[in-house]
C-alpha cells in the first residue's frame, strides 16, 4: 500500500513524470536542439509500443503482482504504459485532465451515457468517505 494515502491527481502525476524525464526537480531551461526534441518524442512513442508488447505477453501468461515482486507482471506493464502516455502528453504540453473533460463530454453524448463525469465524481466522493 502507498505510504502517502492522499490520492494523487493527474496534474501531480504529470508534474512528477515531467521532472523524472528532465532528470531534475528544478525548472531548468530546455536547451535541447529541435532534432534532439524530435528524437526524444520518437523514443517515447517507441517505448510506449514496446510496453504494450510486454503487457500482451504478461496478459497471455496471466502474470499478476502478488504483493512481493512486480517485475514481469500485468501491473508493472500497465504502470509503464501509463508512464509513457503521460510522458508523451508532457512532451506536447498537453494538460490531460483538461482533455479528459473535453473528450468525456463528447463520449457521453456519443455513447448516450446516462451520467456525467461530475455525477460520477460526486458518487466517488460519497463512496470513499
Ligand atoms: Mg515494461
Amino acid at each position: 500500500m502507498a505510504e502517502n494515502n492522499k490520492d494523487m491527481t493527474l496534474k501531480e502525476i504529470q508534474f512528477l513524470i515531467k521532472h523524472i524525464e528532465k532528470g531534475s526537480l528544478k525548472d531548468i531551461e530546455d536547451i535541447r536542439s529541435e532534432e534532439e526534441k524530435k528524437e526524444n518524442s520518437r523514443r517515447l512513442v517507441l517505448k510506449l509500443i514496446e510496453e504494450f508488447g510486454e503487457l500482451a505477453e504478461n496478459i497471455r501468461k496471466n502474470l499478476r503482482y502478488n504483493g512481493e515482486n512486480i517485475k514481469g507482471t500485468i501491473e508493472e506493464e500497465l504502470f509503464d504504459i501509463f508512464y509513457y502516455i503521460i510522458a508523451i502528453a508532457n512532451d506536447y504540453n498537453i494538460d490531460l485532465e483538461e482533455i479528459f473533460h473535453i473528450k468525456d463530454k463528447i463520449n457521453k453524448e456519443k455513447y448516450e451515457r446516462s451520467f456525467s463525469l461530475e455525477e460520477a465524481r460526486k458518487e466517488y466522493e460519497k463512496n470513499t468517505k
